[in-house]
């Protein structure tokens, strides 16, 4: 039988699960499909309501997870970040004490706080000239939305055959596309600056690949995260994934859970649905990190909002008519505070439940849009969780 069971492999669903199995437990990750974090920049949002990340903390509401785990618990979970990407080849960079500026694809400034290696020289790019690089034919990046927004930046185009992000990931992971491209570079004229790329540079090894061009053409150079697929979230959602795996963790990937099974206050055991044989799997304890809306762990009908897996209760705020603003991506909609309300254990509130623990996006009042929390969240509330989880089975 396995110690855990975490049922979601996003951001939270990994944090806990690898901060357990690095604990010796024996630790399952069951997730149907691909979390969130492969749609992300890959950059740590942690708070954003004005200045440095702790400054907001104090405006958010009691029941908002952060303040259940606390800055030392959040603090705590970036920590855990950076070293497992450091000894990865794509560290973080940046700290809880300040949060740091990025270049998005369509010239605006996103307010972040950890990011990846790739992106570190985006920080102060408005004060100095710009070099936009892009891709003859590529989809979704579109060079001239940051050149029209910013006055001082400048674009040329490369052909290298190929229009989709993951197909030219794929090149520059090729020794001999990457002098192709090189000697295309040093042969163009561009002013003094900085010279900026969309996050193309190869899925394994992308910090090498930026160092060899950056030494090759004597300019700093950047990514800017392009629009979903992003390649800087699969980087960090497989960082993740294989460090898990490295610590021993199992994991179950491609089907949802069909069935659970409880007796008393404990659940003993859950069942996946598959195409062949269903697969039960049994643990003494249970981690529920299945997401928002988004990835299915809320689901909302016309008369409710569910839980699907465990059937918690959900807490919903305000009238249902509220939930019906047309803008669902609006920072502040009420729907945003919908979720799983749980004790300081983290246990469900209200629930019988001995063994289960919540974590991640699904958590009530987090309202991840408004205030800009999303993987911070994820982290803090994926590493507590799971530490409460150890103190039960230790
Ligand atoms: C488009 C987009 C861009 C974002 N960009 C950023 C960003 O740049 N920076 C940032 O900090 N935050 C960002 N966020 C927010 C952030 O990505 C999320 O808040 C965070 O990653 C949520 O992690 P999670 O583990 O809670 O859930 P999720 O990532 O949603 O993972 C839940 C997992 O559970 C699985 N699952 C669901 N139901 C079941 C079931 N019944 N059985 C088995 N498995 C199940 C899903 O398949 C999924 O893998 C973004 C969010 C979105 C939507």
């Amino acid at each position: 039988m396995l110690d855990v069971v975490v049922i979601g492999g996003g951001m939270s669903g990994l944090t806990a699960a690898i901060h357990l199995a690095g604990a010796g437990l024996k630790t399952a990750i069951i997730s149907r499909g691909d979390p969130v974090c492969c749609l992300s920049t890959g950059c740590i949002d942690v708070l954003d309501l004005g200045g440095r990340p702790m400054d907001g903390y104090g405006a958010l509401p009691e029941g908002h997870p952060y303040r259940l785990v606390g800055k030392r618990g959040i603090e705590d979970g970036l920590r855990m970040l950076k070293d497992i990407m450091a000894s990865s080849p794509i560290p973080y960079t940046g700290t809880i004490r300040a949060n740091r500026e990025i270049l998005t694809p369509i010239g605006t400034f996103k307010t972040t706080c950890l990011v990846p290696r790739t992106m570190e020289a985006s920080q102060g790019c408005r004060d100095e000239y710009l070099h936009v690089i892009s891709f003859a034919g590529l989809k979704d990046f579109y060079p001239s939305y940051i050149t029209s927004r910013l006055p001082d930046t400048g674009f040329s185009l490369f052909d290298a055959g190929c229009s989709s992000t993951l197909a030219l990931a794929a090149r520059f992971e090729e020794q001999g596309f990457l002098d192709e491209f090189c000697s295309w570079l040093s042969s163009i004229e561009i002013p003094p600056g900085r010279v900026a790329i969309p996050a193309v540079l190869g899925l394994k090894n992308p910090v090498a690949v930026m160092e060899e061009i950056s030494s090759r053409i004597g300019r700093t150079l950047f990514e800017i995260p392009t629009l979903p697929p992003s390649l800087p979230g699969m980087r960090l959602f497989r960082t993740l994934k294989t460090a898990f795996q490295e610590r021993g963790g199992e994991v179950y990937w491609g089907n949802p859970i069909s069935s659970v099974e409880i007796r008393g206050a404990t659940v003993e055991a859950v069942t996946l649905a598959a195409s062949g044989r269903p697969t039960r799997v049994q643990g003494r304890a249970f981690i529920l990190a299945t997401g928002s809306f988004v990835s299915g762990g809320l689901y909302a009908t016309r008369e409710s909002v569910r839980e699907p897996v465990f059937n918690l209760a959900v807490r919903v705020p305000g009238a249902r008519k509220d939930w019906f603003l047309h803008d669902f991506f609006m920072p502040g909609h009420p729907i945003e505070g919908a979720g799983i309300e749980v004790d300081a254990s983290f246990r469900p509130a209200g629930s019988s439940l001995e063994n289960l623990f919540v974590c991640g996006s699904i958590l009530a009042n987090s309202e991840i849009m408004k205030n800009r929390c999303g993987h911070g969240m994820a982290l803090a509330t994926g590493l507590k969780a799971a530490r409460q989880c150890e103190r039960m089975l230790v």
